[in-house]
């Protein structure tokens, strides 16, 4: 366990608000950047549940608190709490970041940015190419948003409720086209059994996981690994200590996976740019937070 630091009274107070909450590595790289530059500021975790979101955020500019990172399942509803959002938190429809700006609040997201980040970091090329994305909820226009940026060229969004992943294709198809990003991309929905058909597999780059399936049930919907290409990468959003349900297949098959840690990472160090004004020291989060993984 980490060294309590000893708060004054002079501590200003950065946070994450979730439901729940208390599995949050976020404190853990927060805190270490905070150590790292001598800062006299804190970041703590409060669980929230749905129910007290508006005041818990009516509460940030009354405490003076900086700046709180936004957690499941509060994304989206808190769009319509800001009194101003980014462009990037408009695109997305779900703020990830909340900053105090003289007591008012400024929402924005950076989850497309730090996917997109752990992408660049790993090399990922995707011009031209298939990305298979699964899921439509909180995270998965992150996932649309930073394979768009990456040049894919077709995105495939294959969701449990197929509904959904129209709704969210339909939105992107018409970013894409009032942006001007990506004249030739094309943006289709499909229901999960769509994760089974080989054709369709066979011809991804990129497969990605924006569900928390696996996270606590153990299985993952079938998927046609066996026909993916040889160096089709498998990204999961989710990070843990061991290969989750959706990589632990692709691993077996030799192919790339990466999970969610580096993205975790990546959009930790934006939102502690967002929330103090500066960038953190190189490596202290991922360090911090590869040491709460158990990792080297
Ligand atoms: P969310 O809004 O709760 O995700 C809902 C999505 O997951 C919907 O598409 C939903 O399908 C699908 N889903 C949920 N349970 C399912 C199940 N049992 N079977 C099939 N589909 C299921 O959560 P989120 O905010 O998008 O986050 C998704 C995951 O990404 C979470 O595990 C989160 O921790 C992780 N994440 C990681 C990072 C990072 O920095 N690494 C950042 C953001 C999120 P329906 O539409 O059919 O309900």
């Amino acid at each position: 366990m980490a060294a309590a630091r000893e708060l004054s009274g002079r501590t200003r107070l950065t946070a994450i608000f979730g439901d729940p909450v208390a599995h949050s590595l976020s404190p853990a790289m927060h805190n270490a950047a905070y150590a790292a530059l001598g800062m006299d500021r804190a970041y703590a975790a409060f669980h929230v549940t749905p129910a007290r979101l508006r005041e818990a955020l009516r509460a940030i500019p009354a405490l003076g608190i900086l700046g709180v990172n936004l957690t499941v399942p509060h994304k989206e509803r808190a769009v319509r709490m800001m009194a101003h959002l980014s462009g990037e938190a408009h695109i997305l429809r779900a703020v990830n970041c909340v900053i105090n700006r003289e007591g008012e609040l400024h929402g924005d997201n950076t989850d497309a940015r730090g996917l997109e980040a752990d992408l660049r970091e790993h090399r990922v090329a995707l011009a031209g190419r298939l990305a298979v994305i699964i899921g439509a909820g909180g995270a998965a226009p992150a996932a649309v948003l930073a394979s768009m940026r990456l040049g894919a060229e077709r995105i495939v969004v294959c969701n449990r409720t197929e509904a959904r992943a129209h709704s969210l294709a339909r939105r992107f198809k018409d970013y894409a086209r009032k942006s001007g990003a990506g004249a030739s991309l094309t943006i289709a929905a499909r229901g999960l059994d769509a994760l089974a058909e080989a054709g369709l597999i066979a011809q991804a780059a990129i497969v990605i996981n924006a569900t928390p399936m696996g996270l606590k049930t153990g299985g993952f919907a079938p998927l046609s690994y066996e026909a993916s290409p040889s160096e089709c990468i498998f990204y999961d959003m989710i990070y843990a200590r061991e290969p989750t349900p959706f990589l632990a297949p692709a691993l077996a098959l030799g192919r790339r996976a990466i999970d969610g840690a580096g993205m975790l990472v990546n959009q930790g160090v934006l939102a502690f740019e967002l929330f103090n004004g500066v960038a953190p020291p190189a490596g202290v989060m991922r360090d911090a937070l590869m040491s709460a993984l158990g990792r080297p």
